[in-house]
């Protein structure tokens, strides 16, 4: 049964982009511009060069900021500042969602490998605001992003939240395989199915999925 999956969770942890709003924003696509273009300027190299060492982090640390750190020393708080300052205005409010998350019992987090100021603006976008317990960011978990399992060690260990009874909303699958090992009942929400020892359920309609789970 679907619901009986759920009926020991009472710690429900989101992932933001493109878990929280649906993939066709395309946030990410303004958020890689000008990731690439902090790449060309700090790096002094040309855009291919920069697409190159960008999908090279991604691959090789999680995340372009990780690998940013990792090889040149960047400093991330203005990294983050300036690839997070983008136009939200292809996010809509979610009222459906915002009922059903609030329906979920239990505390409910967002975590997310962008920053929490950047999270709180697009929940503030999609009429999510105040439905969460706490919102974190890369910066919580000392700029080590997901799919690092330290990462989710040290938020989860400032949520206080037990992996045994949490689940995990997530649309990047790599980001499914610690908490799957920690115990999470975890739920890959995207429109691509890509079946995963690590993956429990998939979805590509979060908002549905949630009407489901809570009945
Ligand atoms: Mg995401």
């Amino acid at each position: 049964m679907f619901t009986e999956d759920f009926a020991h969770v009472r710690h429900w942890v989101f992932d933001l982009d493109n878990t929280l709003y649906p993939p066709a924003a395309r946030l990410f696509d303004q958020i890689e511009v000008r990731m690439t273009d902090w790449v060309m300027q700090s790096l002094k190299v040309d855009r291919a060069e920069a697409d190159r060492l960008r999908r090279h982090y991604w691959a090789t640390y999680g995340t372009t900021l990780a690998g940013l750190m990792r090889e040149h020393g960047v400093d991330p708080a203005p990294y983050l500042t300036d690839v997070h300052d983008i136009s939200l205005d292809h996010l809509e409010q979610d009222t459906a969602l915002a009922g059903h998350i609030r329906a979920l019992p239990g505390r409910r987090i967002v975590y997310t490998n962008g920053s929490a100021p950047y999270a709180e603006r697009v929940l503030a976008a999609r009429g999510l605001s105040g439905l969460f317990d706490a919102v974190y960011g890369v910066e919580h978990a000392g700029f080590r992003p997901k799919p690092e399992r330290a990462a989710f060690e040290t938020i989860f260990a400032i949520d206080k939240l037990d992996p045994t009874t949490g689940a995990m909303f997530e649309d990047d699958s790599r980001n499914l395989t610690a908490p799957h090992a920690m115990g999470m009942r975890t739920v890959h929400v995207t429109p691509l199915v890509e079946p995963a020892d690590h993956i429990h359920h998939h979805t590509d309609d979060l908002t549905g999925f949630l009407a489901k789970l809570i009945g």
